[in-house]
């Protein structure tokens, strides 16, 4: 079992007025070289906060409370500041949404872009703004012999968000984490960027953790996926046998609010009635609980434990449903809660 990155029970907290909150609570799980896992859930779910604990970017407020985080051997949670730098960037890179690491506005593209290359993937100069000019056609972006030398405010939004994928993938990460990575973008060069992603998996044994709320993308990139509901994961299992066969009442739901084909894409998601609960109130028993039309005395009283489905290869479901499934061998069950 070679994993490049294991999360073990990780357990997240964010200091607010009104005290401190969990975001994120035991999540576990691993991914090897090449690997691609998909995320799921709502906003707020805990899908953003598990990757920028990874990257250790999780602000003054943030704090990694419990759990490990092992990369390529190394425990993340215990490195210092200037030991995390050299790894953001390099051996792991993040695609946000909205770039938080935004462009520098003082500088050319092609000056950031040529300083990254040239200090991660030992190239001459001559060499990394030929590299990097084939990086920013790979995203999408035309004109790129001109648009090299131009200032970041010179670009529209979704030029800006193509640069920052271009520079992501530019020095072949191991692990490459794609926080909704395309949903600000059109259709066709989404389509781009899911390709250039496959095409680095393919080329350089990249992992991928790719999160989305879009089941259409999950489904296309992932071979396994995690679904999240307030700060747990709630089912893992492998991409076919998620959407073939999945357990929760939330992934069902998931799985039945997505639109047909391209029809009103966005609007129908997560058409699931009532809200995810607020971290300041998490309701006892299982979070779901409010919105699950299973739900059982058993259910509003007592947490479900992520349980494995017997005879399944990994399959696993935080649900009362399958408590007689269990797989006791497993470790993962508990028989008593
Ligand atoms: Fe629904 Fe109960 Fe399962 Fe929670 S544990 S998802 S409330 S059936
Ligand atoms: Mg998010």
């Amino acid at each position: 079992e070679n994993n490049l990155l294991e999360v073990d029970k990780l357990q997240v907290a964010f200091r607010t007025d009104k005290g401190e909150v969990v975001s994120v609570d035991e999540v576990t799980f691993q991914l090897k070289q090449g690997e691609t896992i998909g995320i799921v859930g709502e906003s707020g779910c805990g899908k953003s906060v598990t990757s920028l604990s990874i990257m250790r970017l999780l602000g003054r407020t943030g704090l990694i409370k419990k759990g490990a985080i092992s990369f390529n051997g190394r425990e993340l949670t215990q490195l210092e500041e200037a030991q995390m730098r050299e790894i953001r960037g390099n051996e792991i890179s993040m695609i946000f949404q909205e770039p938080m690491t935004s462009l520098n506005p003082v500088f050319s593209i092609g000056n950031q872009m040529l300083e990254l290359i040239h200090l991660h993937m030992k190239m001459s100069k001559s060499e990394a703004r030929a590299y990097a000019i084939e990086m920013l056609k790979k995203v999408g972006i035309p004109r790129a012999e001109q648009i090299i030398d131009e200032y970041p405010h010179k670009l529209s939004g979704g030029m800006r968000q193509r640069v920052m994928i271009a520079m992501a993938l530019s020095c072949k990460p191991r692990l490459l984490i794609a926080d909704e990575p395309t949903t600000a973008l059109d259709v066709t060069i989404q389509a781009q960027i899911l390709e250039l992603m496959k095409k680095l998996r393919q080329e350089s044994q990249t992992a991928i953790m790719i999160i989305s709320h879009d089941l259409g993308i999950i489904a296309e990139m992932a071979d396994k996926v995690l679904v999240m509901y307030a700060g747990q994961v709630v089912e893992e299992a492998d991409v076919f046998t998620l959407f073939d066969d999945p357990k929760h009442p939330y992934t069902v739901g998931l799985m039945e609010s997505i639109p047909h084909l391209e029809h009103d894409s966005q609007q129908k998601l997560f058409s699931i009635p009532g809200t995810v609960p607020h971290l300041h109130a998490m309701p006892k028993g299982c979070r779901f609980h409010q919105r699950c039309q299973h739900a059982t005395e058993q259910c509003v009283t007592q947490k479900p434990p992520l349980l494995t489905i017997q005879g399944s290869n990994g399959h696993r479901v935080r649900c009362w449903l399958y408590q007689e499934e269990e797989q006791v061998v497993s470790g993962y069950g508990q028989n008593e809660v």
